[in-house]
């Protein structure tokens, strides 16, 4: 593994999700062009969104109060974005602003919202939380949040609380035209009666016939392991539960309300259940993937690695967070975890998935601004050449599903203009 962080993009992601970021007066100089920091429902994040290099995105803590003593600043240099270490001012990175999308800015013609309050960029994905606040939040005498949750802090401030369909389908359409995105990313919290599904599925159905985009969920498991086969049927991508920690106790305690409605044994039972019903697909043209989410920091990495290991030996891939203490949460005070320990979490995360020989990094156009992608762990594995055959194999299947999914979504941009719908012709 390369560990001068000036030559290894993936090491410097890591080194920002851990530290963080300050930012010297002269970046304000210009004309911000760039996202501005936003506090939404759809995901983790509250930081700055960058281009690193290789292409990678991602999303850098600066708000933060760990933020305040990083190493790392941020300096606007003539035209460039430059991150130097304090102290000798040593030239880290080169980086850019990830682009913001002109249609932030616009307005719904059904409901008269400004589009960043329906649905924002995380990354190249669109990430959409439809509904009302998760229940977590709302209980009394004490709420049973997770601990490292901003969710319910976020309600309200950039993000609207409750979206129609016509509305969600209006910000996909503009995305899609102005951004490119190809995958749409559905979230919601706990509520109960296990309504979650029944909530989302009029978003998803319409998504779907109208775009033909890769489309996600995200929510608790349900009950009824068979609304996922309806899912899957409906277009669905990809199911991802968020059981964030492998250790039993450390669960309870850091997830006292998914302890106490779900356990962390359903959600277990519905990766396992989901990435058998993708088994037999994996060279198919209408992927479905069943991802296991979880939060490495706020627990030994050696129980994050045993979470990986058993998601990947299920068959599904697994999603790994770095904790990040936002402000105002529980979790605020907590220390964000050492980049040291998040080395070999993430070149495991890479290496299971090879070894298991699961389809990671095949969807066109994802860059994903608030996680390290596992095939992102590349960058920390110690013997890159372990799996070259395998790569191989990978990079074959991506330029044939890329050039297979782009030419159907095409045809169905096509198939919309001629009806009148608004979008693009062009993938
Ligand atoms: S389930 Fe937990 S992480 Fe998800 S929105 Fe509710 S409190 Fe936040």
């Amino acid at each position: 593994m390369q560990t001068d962080i000036r030559r290894n993009p993936g090491l410097l992601k890591l080194e920002l999700y851990c530290k963080g970021m300050r930012i010297d007066d002269s970046f304000f100089n210009e004309t911000r062009q760039g996202r501005r920091i936003m506090r939404t429902r759809a995901g983790l994040g509250s930081g700055l969104e960058l281009l690193l290099e290789d292409g990678l995105w991602t999303n850098v803590p600066v708000a933060e109060d760990f933020a305040k003593s990083s190493p790392y600043i941020l300096f606007r240099e003539d035209e460039k974005l430059v991150i130097r270490r304090d102290g000798d001012r040593e030239k880290i990175a080169e980086v850019e602003l990830s682009p913001k999308p002109e249609w932030y800015e616009q307005k719904t013609k059904s409901s008269d919202k400004m589009m960043s309050r329906i649905g924002s960029l995380q990354g190249t994905y669109l990430g959409i939380y439809p509904s009302k606040v998760c229940e977590y939040w709302l209980e009394k005498p004490e709420k049973s949040n997770c601990k490292f949750c901003s969710v319910g802090l976020n309600l309200g401030v950039d993000d609207a609380d409750e979206k129609s369909v016509e509305e969600v389908l209006e910000v996909v359409i503009a995305a899609r035209n102005e951004s490119r995105i190809t995958y749409v990313d559905f979230n919601t919290g706990h509520y109960e009666g296990d309504t979650y599904l029944d909530i989302l599925e009029p978003y998803v159905r319409r998504v779907k016939e109208e775009t033909g985009l890769l489309i996600g969920v995200q929510t608790p498991p349900h009950n009824d392991l068979s609304r996922y086969d309806k899912l899957k049927k409906m277009g669905v991508n990809r199911v991802s539960f968020c059981f964030e920690i492998w250790d039993r106790e450390r669960f309870i305690d850091v997830c006292p309300g998914k302890h106490r409605e779900y356990g962390l044994d359903r959600y277990l039972e519905a990766i396992d259940y989901c990435a058998k019903l993708g088994q037999g697909d994996r060279f198919s043209f209408d992927p479905w993937v069943s991802n296991g989410e979880i939060i490495a920091g706020l627990e030994p990495p050696e129980k994050s690695i045993e979470a990986i290991d058993w998601i990947t030996s299920r068959g599904a891939i697994p999603t790994v967070c770095v904790f990040r203490p936002l402000q105002a949460t529980d979790y605020a005070h907590l220390d964000p975890p050492k980049t040291e320990d998040m080395i070999p979490i993430f070149g495991r995360l890479y290496e299971a998935c090879m070894e298991q020989g699961l389809p990671i990094g095949v969807a066109p156009n994802v860059h994903v601004s608030l996680v390290l992608l596992p095939e992102e762990g590349r960058y920390f594995t110690k013997n890159p050449r372990k799996f070259a055959l395998k790569e191989m194999a990978l990079a074959a299947k991506k330029q044939v599903f890329r050039r297979k999914f782009l030419g159907d979504l095409e045809a169905h941009d096509r198939r919309r203009a001629e009806k009148g719908i608004g979008v693009s012709q062009s993938a």
